[in-house]
């Protein structure tokens, strides 16, 4: 973590230097602004530019910035606990902690072993011959690892992804949610587009597939490396695009069991979810129901020698971390390289650490905020959320336009919202997951169906609205809006997005306007569909729903207009609930700052006033910089917008134009009736 010194208090633009005792801790960056550039023409270069202009994203990353320095800084922390664990008595869930990363760490071992962990899994795809056999095989990879944190829900890569969660019209009940999925390559753009780029990549994954097979050992690579690109084509076909996805109404489709084979025929239902554990599921919601039907249809039309092709490689491919050097790197050349841009391979240990801490995501979590999450951090991150939902209260209460039967349900809403801060307020049991500490191959196949159990035990039990979906060291946070819930994980909590000993302009300016992004989504336009309850339902008032819909257009169009390259500008509604979440949230969030200093104003620090220190927080906090296929994948697949745009949001926010003399003219500048106000 880069600690920059603390600037004595400058008198700025006259005003006398408050006599508050001086503020410690993490302060702004100075050097990396560039102010040669004025604010209103491009905030984000005024903040961020000297060092946009002078730093280079190192060879092993897809992209660098705020929150990567924060990742590093929290991997660097959790090694050493990883590291730690493996001294820790034997039997104990420390231990499982050391032995897992032993094990990955075991790289003489992994090659010694050879292909020989894969080959059951690769001589049971073999023995596919006929429809219910190749059912069987489908049913067996189905996995909860669809990315249900983007909005866009990234599909998996086997055939269909699952995700087990709070039923839409009934939130006291789970239900099993069926996804499109089955593309190695992830999102469908990268196989319908026609640009000479994609097609590109089509070949150099093709090439891929063949080299895969090659190292293990399976004839005719070449050959079916093409089938199996054609069957991913066809797949690819059949999924929704990315906004659609995001549409719930066109999620909430309750499918009864015994329907299956009607709506979806083509695949055999019985055999497949028999063999994926769901054998006495009687109901399920399809969220891409045209995919489902399209690829049950596929796997009826397509050769079962195709699809028992398409599953070796993938058994093969998903495994690549723990198989031989060669497989690891290959998996690296192609992903790593081609997909997101990046020249070297990370290192073993920090891989190891990585995968460590996705695998026994809460017993590291528990060992993380022992050391690094203090009460004092805790009770001073409730603080600001308690601020902040005061805040939006206030707004609900000011808005103009909405009705007070709206607001009256709006605000029983934001009472139900369950905050999580830190960490889950109760662990999780690992003691039925078992680690070898010289079997990587089996300790990652264990901790994936350890995961999959768990979920699948949570249908029919009452749900437990406590529950995390993020792990306490990860850099993130999340709304969950049928649970009605924001978890605020340690890992976020830390400089130079939150450090309690600084000015609180700063901190409100980013962990604040964090807070207040989580708690808008509950706001957004998805969000604002879901009741206080959680339950899918309209609880507006037409005419308050027009209105606010409307608000959302104005974010849209100006999200519209965003071009990251001449060829590709951003999508405003796909991405509308993030930018609303943003806009809504920093609003709140400089609300609550203001609250918090009780009519005072705050003190000048390294020469900027509490609001322009509160601004350049915010901007600064999405200072990044990502490889050119990275960004191309975000704009075509994800629903948040590339982290200049989010930066740029501050245009919506009327106290940022007088803090920074922002006129008409000026690139940014927007009239007051073209701001989204949205709440
Ligand atoms: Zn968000």
């Amino acid at each position: 973590m880069k600690r920059i010194a603390l600037c004595v208090l400058i008198a700025c633009s006259g005003k006398p230097a408050t006599t508050t005792p001086q503020p410690t801790g993490t302060n702004l960056d100075t050097e990396g602004m560039d102010r040669s550039v004025t604010p209103g023409e491009d905030f984000f270069a005024y903040a961020n530019g000297g060092w946009l202009k002078t730093h280079e994203i190192p060879p092993d990353r897809a992209s660098d910035g705020t929150g990567a320095k924060v990742f590093e800084e929290t991997e660097r922390r959790t090694a050493e606990l990883i590291k730690t664990a493996d001294s820790a008595p034997a039997g104990s869930e420390a231990r499982k902690i050391g032995d897992f990363y032993a094990s990955y760490m075991d790289e003489a071992g992994i090659e010694a072993k050879g292909i020989t962990p894969l080959e059951p899994e690769l001589k049971a795809i073999a023995a596919v011959t006929d429809e219910r056999s190749l059912a069987r095989a489908l049913g067996a990879t189905l996995r909860n690892d669809v990315d249900v944190l983007n909005n866009t829900k990234i599909a998996t890569e086997n055939l269909l992804g699952l995700w087990i969660a709070q039923d839409l019209d009934d939130p006291t009940q789970y239900v099993p949610f069926l996804l499109q999925g089955g593309l190695g390559m992830g999102a469908r753009d990268y196989y319908v587009d026609d640009s000479p780029r994609m097609a590109e990549i089509r070949d150099k994954y093709k090439a891929h597939i063949a080299t895969m097979l090659k190292l293990a050992n399976i004839a005719d690579p070449d050959d079916k490396a093409a089938r199996i690109v054609e069957l991913e084509k066809l797949i690819a076909q059949t999924h929704a695009s990315a906004l659609e996805t995001q549409d719930v109404h066109k999620a909430n489709n309750h499918w009864p069991r015994a329907e299956f084979a009607k709506r979806a025929p083509g695949l055999d239902w019985d055999a497949y979810f028999d063999a994926a554990g769901l054998a006495k599921q009687q109901m399920f919601v399809a969220w891409h129901p045209d995919a489902i039907t399209k690829i049950a249809a596929l796997v009826h039309s397509q050769p079962v020698a195709t699809w028992r092709d398409y599953l070796t490689f993938h058994a093969i491919a998903k495994m690549a971390g723990a198989l031989p050097k060669a497989f690891a790197d290959e998996n690296f050349a192609f992903r790593g390289t081609v997909l997101a841009g990046v020249e070297k391979q990370r290192d073993r240990w920090k891989r190891g650490v990585d995968v460590t801490s996705a695998n026994l995501a809460e017993p590291v979590g528990k060992l993380y905020v022992a050391r690094y999450f203090p009460p004092s951090e805790k009770a001073r991150a409730e603080e600001m959320v308690k601020n902040e939902l005061a805040a939006f209260a206030k707004r609900i209460d000011n808005l103009t336009w909405m009705t007070p039967a709206t607001k009256q349900k709006a605000k029983a809403k934001l009472a139900a919202l369950k905050v999580g801060v830190g960490y889950p307020d109760h662990w999780r049991d690992y003691s039925g997951l078992e680690i070898g500490r010289g079997d990587l191959y089996g300790n990652l196949k264990r901790a994936s169906m350890f995961e999959y159990h768990y979920d699948l035990a949570k249908l029919g039990k009452p749900v437990d609205r406590s529950e995390w979906v993020m792990s306490p060291q990860t850099v993130d946070a999340v709304n969950l809006p049928a649970m009605i819930a924001l978890n605020f994980p340690a890992a976020i909590l830390q400089p130079p997005f939150f450090d309690p000993t600084r000015p609180v302009a700063m901190d409100y300016g980013s962990t604040g306007a964090v807070i207040g992004h989580e708690i808008s989504h509950t706001f957004d336009d998805t969000g604002a569909e879901f009741d206080a309850a959680g339950k899918l339902a309209n609880w507006w008032t037409p005419e308050d729903f027009k209105h606010f819909k409307a608000s959302g257009e104005l974010l849209a169009a100006q999200y519209d207009a965003y071009k990251p390259f001449p060829d590709l500008a951003v999508n405003g509604h796909q991405t509308l609930s993030e930018n609303i979440a943003d806009t809504a949230g920093l609003t709140v969030a400089y609300d609550a700052y203001r609250m918090s200093l009780g009519g005072a104003d705050a003190p000048t620090v390294q020469g900027m006033t509490g609001d322009q220190q509160f601004f350049v927080s915010f901007a600064q906090t999405w200072r990044a910089k990502a490889r050119e296929q990275v960004v191309r994948r975000q704009v075509l697949t994800d629903g948040h917008s590339p982290a200049q745009y989010r930066a740029a949001t501050v245009r919506n926010v009327d106290a940022w134009y007088p803090a920074f003399h922002v006129e008409p003219g000026q690139a940014l500048y927007l009239p007051a009736d073209q701001r989204a106000h949205i709440w």
